[in-house]
């Protein structure tokens, strides 16, 4: 039998290390926690490579003195709590007095701070957990802590780090939810000395919200708030019509902390439930306040997990107002960013039916002009949507004819292959109406047209042809996405899209595949970058049919719009040949009436 061993407290330290430092985004987001918990109104976070080899934060908040800096890397050294009657309504976003400890256990450490209104600040050098050097030293009020190596005395653990890649992704992710957690902090985010972020602090979150979701997504969000029973809600939900491939993009908060939550999340699904479709998932950023002793923080080492004293009540606050913002959207409001924000927060007040002093409102998302972006450019005019021949065609003619001869020759072909039909015309903008053999078809433009484009390209099997944009447009993208484009460059390349790196997060776009609106560019690549990261990487081929989905369905025409009669003309042949029956999701493409059918509705036979 093996003697039991008091473990040194050195070794201790680095195996409860591993529990808060996970990875170089752990300590960001410690750090960070630490400076609003010191009541800082600025905060810089700036981190090299993957944040292994440098992570500074800096803040202006209450500093400390030199006694409590000696002991503030202690295990269980901790200024937020006294007594277990301070731990039911614990406040600060830390207590446990382990970030410290834990970080400096795995990493070399300097901390300079100056505590308010003292003369001099200290400098202190911590390496794996012991204090090395301390000395005055002029720096301004509050701190900045600075933590290099991580991890370079638990070389298992470096090995488990990601590619720089994935751990800057995850340092950026830690301090976007950080900030967005906090907005009356102003937070700036610098990587590699370039800016990736920067929150005003001006108690709004929307910049965040921009940041954190990618432009297209944020300006279609509905702002909902409400309260309900001690528990307020506040925050942006989706348009159902906004659907996302995965639930990558719901954040939840609780007391200005990020947390997981399996409750709120399905009491926002639920609020959305017969709106979107089966796997599609609301994009929510949603704020919970409520008092302290309701929610227990201390269910998780990271406190990412919170436990409510009370679940029945935090669901039904958050579906209601949920609920109601969604159920508000449908009154036809102007929700421009910049314009529409004093029509958002004059009308839709809603009331919970049982609770007649609940009330909910729609504040506005941004009473600051949005940020700036290039316009998309216009669409091309319809007439030139189909600059190739249809792929009924391809066949027909040799690819080296000459284009005016390929002309004539398609309206020749057309005339004796189309089979006798006549285009009635187009009802409500998305269904064309076709008399053929006898019948009345209503044909669904947008479904069919998807059809006619996905068959083309899973035919070629070449790359998708794409249009070279005359002024690129500027994409951003989410953090994740952003990894995952740069993950796929050769993908979405073949896939006709051309984008360059334009700063952080941002892509300038260059080409894209021919038909698609540039206007619906950015919404593109965002959900092929969905499909990417959740799709089966296994079969490349069924990977590759279902990305070409996306861009059949962004380039097919859209319901709700007018189009060319020509156009129209085209998708109806293409339905009544035969040759188009499904959209590509399965679902049909036209309704028959027949001549009988209608005679029965209107009583001419019985
Ligand atoms: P906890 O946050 O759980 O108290 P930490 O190990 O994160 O534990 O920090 C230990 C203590 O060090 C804190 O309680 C606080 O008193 C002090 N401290 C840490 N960071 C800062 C900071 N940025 N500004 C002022 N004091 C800080
Ligand atoms: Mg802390």
């Amino acid at each position: 039998m093996t003697r039991i061993n008091i473990l040194p407290p050195h070794l201790a330290d680095m195996i409860a290390a591993g529990e808060v430092v996970e990875r170089p985004a752990s300590v960001i987001k410690e750090l960070m926690e630490n400076a609003f918990d010191a009541g800082a109104k600025k905060v810089t976070v700036e981190f090299k490579n993957g944040g292994a080899p440098y992570i500074r934060i800096s803040d202006d908040g209450c500093g400390m003195s030199p006694e409590d800096a000696g002991i503030a890397f202690m295990r269980h050294a901790t200024s937020k709590l006294h007594d277990e009657r301070g731990l039911e309504a614990i406040g600060t976003m830390g207590f446990r007095g382990e970030a410290l400890a834990a970080i400096s256990a795995v990493s070399r450490i300097e901390l300079c701070t100056r505590e308010k209104g003292s003369d001099e600040g200290i400098k202190m050098t911590v390496e794996a957990g012991d204090i090395v050097d301390m000395l005055p030293c002029g720096c301004p009020e509050g701190t900045s802590i600075t933590v290099r190596d991580i991890f370079f005395n638990t070389p298992a653990r470096l090995k488990f780090l990601k590619s720089d890649r994935s751990e800057a992704s995850a340092c950026i992710a830690a301090a976007l939810h950080c900030a967005l957690g906090r907005p009356e902090v102003s937070v700036r985010c610098i990587r590699d000395g370039a800016e990736e972020f920067f929150t005003p602090g001006d108690a709004r979150s929307d910049s965040a919200v921009y940041s954190l979701l990618g432009r297209e997504l944020a300006s279609s969000l509905l702002p909902c708030r409400g309260s309900a029973d001690g528990v307020s809600v506040e925050g942006f939900v989706s348009s159902p019509a906004k659907g996302q491939g995965s639930r990558s993009r719901q954040y939840f908060f609780c007391n200005g902390r990020y947390i997981r939550s399996a409750l709120l999340q399905s009491a926002v699904e639920q609020a959305y439930r017969n709106t979107l479709l089966t796997g599609r998932f609301p994009a929510c950023v949603v704020y919970l306040t409520l008092g302290n002793a309701a929610v227990d923080v201390n269910v998780h080492p990271a406190k990412t997990e919170v436990k409510f004293s009370e679940e029945k009540k935090v669901f039904d606050a958050v579906y209601q107002t949920v609920r109601s913002a969604l159920e508000a959207e449908d009154k036809p409001l102007e929700i421009s960013l910049s314009e529409g924000t004093k029509k958002l927060t004059e009308s839709a007040s809603a009331t919970f039916n049982d609770r007649p002093r609940t009330t909910f409102s729609r504040p506005s998302f941004s009473e600051r002009p949005a940020p700036v972006f290039k316009p998309a450019p216009a669409r091309a005019p319809q007439s030139a949507v189909f600059r190739s021949p249809m792929p009924e065609y391809d066949s027909v003619f040799p690819a080296s004819t000459k284009s005016e001869n390929v002309e004539k020759a398609v309206e020749t072909v057309e005339k004796i292959a189309s089979p006798a039909y006549r285009l009635i015309g187009e009802a409500l903008n998305t269904y064309i109406l076709v008399e053929f053999d006898g019948k009345l078809l209503l044909i669904d433009k947008h479904a069919a047209h998807e059809r006619m484009i996905f068959d083309r390209l899973v035919q070629s099997e070449r790359e998708v042809m794409s249009q070279t944009l005359l002024e690129p447009i500027l994409v951003r993208l989410s953090p994740e996405d952003s990894e995952t484009l740069e993950a796929n460059g050769e993908t979405l390349s073949e896939l006709g899209f051309e984008l360059e790196p334009f700063g952080e997060g941002a892509y300038a776009l260059r080409a894209l595949p021919e038909d698609i609106d540039p206007g619906d560019a950015t919404a593109a690549v965002e959900e092929l970058c969905v499909k990417l990261r959740t799709g089966g990487a296994d079969d490349a081929k069924a990977g590759r049919t279902e990305l070409l989905h996306t861009v059949a369905c962004k380039a097919a025409i859209k319901a709700g719009r007018r189009h060319d009669p020509a156009e129209l003309d085209r998708i109806a042949k293409a339905v009544v040949s035969g040759e188009v029956r499904y959209c590509p999701h399965g679902r049909p493409v036209s309704v028959t009436l027949t001549k009988a059918e209608l005679d029965k509705f209107f009583s001419r036979i019985v």
